[in-house]
């Protein structure tokens, strides 16, 4: 049994949507069991949450506007998608009664002038919900047999709106008591992505992009062989193919560098959303709708040995290095303790952290935009310390990007960083700060925004990350 996801892009329009029919039919063939998970056409959810947030905002009319919208884009796939007459309308008239509720979900916020939590919830569930029933019915105007199942009624998560937990226990057996006995009569179920519900049944959401999660919880609640992630991409790049022209895709990775990777903001999939697949072991497929003969990237617990020791290398940019730095701040317990809980209580998250061993700096990196609030935040932490010169200066690099190595074959493999740092060395790039955690699954470090691009080339070329593994 394989659990398959089609992200926004790959249900974007009725031809995306025959695509990914078509994908299904084949696998149905190859596999016998398919558990099918939809995202909202691409864009869907934003138009939704927009309009419901401009709704509390006092406008009357961009809901409405957002509901023609839809219509249109939704009716158009039907049309490309469903030959029969009769069902068709019968759709369509489905799909403008969810809609209606979405208006009639609009007018109240635009009454109450607020938009609460759980009536963002509401909103946002709509897009997956229309997809569901448009995916299928095209699979049934396929001749397959198929149903839409709103994982309302089988993912149980809490009440933390927005980015709701899955509650494992209850949603496994909710679960196996609805889905199974469908895969057992040969209908295919069509799942809601990134929606479920409480136990009191009211409507919450995964967090964005949560529609990964929803298949890795299916996935594991069913035992499934293998979740496949269908999206626009061949699967985990050795680099950005727009920074590095010759990055290829990686055949296989493991849980751990998938999510070293996806940190640093590869288009990889969120950690937390795989974590139900990696603790029953399940593997993940990384796939493109729109070059569907491509094998993609695996991912697994144990990838096959490869050679390449380093596998991908990927960046950020629009960060700013802060520098807690004074000489009284050697041997004094607690000074880091103080400077992340002052960032911390800012809510503002760290990418990265090093502090030379002799104490006498400690430097971390957060989001240029945070950079005021994080400043002011240390400054008022210390005062006392910057008033007696324990603390000498607080200040701000700006304009710095993280690089981040990342390779499980790098533990415990002398010569990395010289080889990293030495591809460096000899085209003139200047490090500003270093950080390897102790898992040695990544080197990080900060380099000049104007010399991030250059940088991740020259260590691709290093390692030869586009020869390919063999
Ligand atoms: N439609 C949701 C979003 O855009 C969930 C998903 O696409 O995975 O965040
Ligand atoms: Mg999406």
């Amino acid at each position: 049994m394989i659990v398959m996801k089609f992200g926004g892009t790959s249900v974007g329009d009725g031809e995306a949507i025959k695509r990914a029919v078509d994908i299904v039919i084949k696998t149905l063939k190859d596999k016998g069991q398919v558990v099918v998970v939809v995202s909202a056409m691409s864009g869907v959810t934003d138009t939704l949450l927009s309009a419901a947030a401009s709704a509390a905002q006092g406008d009357a009319e961009a809901f409405r506007q957002a509901r023609w919208h839809l219509s249109d884009r939704h009716r158009q796939a039907m049309t490309e998608l469903i030959s029969h007459e009769e069902t068709r309308l019968q759709l369509m008239e489905e799909i403008e009664q969810l809609l209606t509720n979405f208006e009639n979900l609009c007018q109240s916020i635009y009454i109450l002038g607020e938009l609460t939590a759980r009536g963002s919830d509401a909103v946002a569930s709509l897009g997956e919900r229309m997809m569901a029933r448009i995916f299928a019915a095209a699979l049934r105007d396929r001749g397959e047999r198929a149903t839409a199942v709103e994982a309302t009624e089988v993912i149980v998560t809490n009440g933390h709106h927005g980015s709701a937990t899955p509650l494992m226990d209850v949603t496994r057996e909710a679960v196996q008591a609805h889905i199974l006995p469908l895969l057992a009569e040969g209908v295919t179920p069509v799942v809601t992505g990134f929606i479920a519900a409480t136990k009191e049944g009211v409507t919450t959401t995964l967090g964005r992009g949560g529609s990964d999660y929803t298949a890795a919880i299916l996935g594991a609640c069913l035992d499934s062989d293998e979740v496949w992630i269908w999206t626009d991409v061949d699967g985990v790049m050795t680099a950005d193919p727009r920074v590095v022209p010759e990055a290829r895709t990686l055949s296989q990775i493991s849980y751990a560098e998938a999510a070293e990777l996806s940190f640093f903001g590869a288009k990889v999939l969120h950690p937390k959303t795989i974590l139900p697949a990696v603790e029953q072991g399940i593997p993940l497929r990384i796939l493109n709708t729109f070059n569907p003969s491509h094998p993609g990237t695996l991912i697994v617990a144990e990838p096959k040995p490869s050679e390449l020791t380093v596998k991908g290398i990927t960046s950020i940019k629009g960060l700013s290095l802060i520098t807690v730095e004074g000489r009284g701040m050697l041997g004094v317990p607690g000074i880091a303790a103080r400077v992340f809980t002052a960032v911390a209580q800012e809510g503002i998250s760290v990418l990265m952290i090093s502090q030379s061993s002799s104490e006498q700096n400690i430097c971390f990196v957060i989001r240029q935009e945070a950079v005021e609030r994080a400043l002011k935040a240390l400054e008022s932490a210390f005062e006392l310390e910057l008033a007696r010169r324990n603390v000498d200066r607080i200040w701000a690099q700006d304009n710095v990007a993280i690089i981040a190595v990342v390779g499980a074959g790098m533990k415990g493999t002398p010569g990395i960083a010289a080889k990293v740092f030495g591809a460096l060395g000899k085209h003139g790039i200047n490090i500003i700060s270093i950080a390897q955690g102790s898992s040695e699954y990544n080197i990080s470090f900060v380099v000049d925004e104007e010399d991030m691009e250059s940088a991740v080339r020259y260590i691709h070329q290093e390692f030869e990350l586009e020869r390919g593994e063999c």
